[in-house]
Formats: C-alpha cells, structure tokens, sequence
C-alpha cells in the first residue's frame, strides 16, 4: 500500500507458555500481562499485529533474522542484547528464581546442587546464571526450548532444580504446580518490548507512548492486578 505504516500489520514474537505473561486460558485464548499490554497499547497508538507464539528462543531469532518486527515475551532488557535489540521502557521488574520439588528437603541452596542436574530453557536468563555459576557449584545443565518441559522434568526428579524468573515460578507455584522455590533470588532486568537494532523505530515510539498511557490511566495496574494480586 501506499499510505504507509497505518496499513501495516506487525508481526510480534513471544513465548508459548510462560504464565503470568503469555498463556493459553482454558478456551484456548492466548491471554497475560504482556498479551493484554499488547493489545491495549496497539488499541491506543492504532497499530494492528499478529502474535506468533514461537518459544523464547525462537521469537528472540525471527526478530534477529526479521521475520517478525517485535517481541514480547517477558524479556529481559540485558546490556548483551542491546546490541542487537532496542528496548522498550521497561514495563516489568524481574530476576531468576530457583525451583525444586515441593517434597525436596535436600536441596536448600546452589550449594546443594553438586553432581546434580539443573533444567534451564535456551536462550533466557536463568540459562545464563546456570552456565555463569555452572563450575562454582559442580552441577550439569540441561537444557529445555519451553517451561513447560522444564518444570515436568524437575517434578519427575529427572533434574533437581530449575532456574526461571521468579514472578514466572511464582505464579507456577500459586496455580497448583508442586514446586517451591528456595535459594537467594538473583536481582535481575526488568522486562522490555524489543525490535531489531535500528528497526520499526515508529512501532518502539508507540510501544512507550502507548505504555506511558496505561500507567497515567491505570489501565497497567488494572491488567496486572488480574494476573497477579499485590500485597
Ligand atoms: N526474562 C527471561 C529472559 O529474558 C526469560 C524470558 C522467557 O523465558 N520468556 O531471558
């Protein structure tokens, strides 16, 4: 078309399933705190978009490789990726969590973690403080393409722990999964919306402009109070 960025329909990346942000409810809705953002902000800024639910790792590849435009999927704003990623204003404070079995008394902290295996996914966060504090503690890792798997993995006993975000396993934990986190939480990065270095600048300005909306009205308060209930 000839009338420019109006008419266009972005692509933008997330994860499968990574609860409170983007899930799929029991209708099979994909619904969370970054799918409702999402979809009040392009209400805001009139944009229209496709969501394609490709897992973490992959979203973060068709964004590297433009084969969509944004991603959203609880991602954390690192010094390492805003080399290749502009960032949103951050909309989410966030850091990795470590989670055992819900019956596991043995493991109480990374210190016990020697000669076991630890489940992390590919590409994210937690992956990165397993593999950075792999040899300190003399674990192995293995690693999972969602979280999902991950967690079923720690909850057969297969891998003694996992590292995800902590609002993630939280939220895991108080819906029923019998898991409990244990061990210091890591300090982390708050949760940005991406595109590709350089790229889709217009949709990044919208993006804030549109968040900075939500925060004045109280619309952001209201999306995350419904997913998770401050104290
Ligand atoms: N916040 C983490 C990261 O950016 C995990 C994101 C995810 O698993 N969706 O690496």
């Amino acid at each position: 078309s000839s009338s420019g960025s109006s008419d266009k329909k972005y692509i933008i990346a997330t994860d499968t399933t990574f609860a409170p942000f983007e899930f799929e409810d029991k209708n099979g809705k994909r619904v969370g705190i970054d799918m409702d953002l999402l979809k009040a902000i392009a209400k805001d800024q009139h944009f229209d978009y496709t969501v394609k639910a490709l897992g973490f790792n992959a979203a973060v590849q068709s964004l590297e490789s433009d084969q969509s435009d944004a991603v959203i999927a609880g991602m954390s704003i690192t010094s390492e990726r805003k080399k290749k990623f502009d960032f949103s204003d951050p909309y989410f404070d966030s850091g990795v969590g470590m989670a055992v079995k819900a019956n596991n008394t043995a493991i109480k902290d990374y210190s016990d973690l020697k000669g076991k295996t630890v489940a992390v996914k590919t590409g994210t966060e937690g992956a990165t403080f397993a593999n950075e504090n792999k040899a300190k503690y003399g674990y192995s890792i293995k690693t999972f393409e969602d979280s999902a798997n991950m967690y079923e993995d720690v909850k057969s006993g297969n891998s003694a722990a996992c590292f995800e975000d902590y609002p993630v396993l939280g939220y895991a934990i108080a819906k029923g999964q019998p898991l409990k986190l244990v061990g210091k939480l890591q300090a982390g990065n708050s949760y940005g919306f991406a595109v590709h270095k350089g790229k889709n600048a217009e949709l990044l300005k919208k993006f804030n402009k549109g968040l900075k909306n939500l925060k004045d009205s109280g619309e952001y308060d209201k999306i995350v109070n419904k997913y998770v209930k401050k104290k």
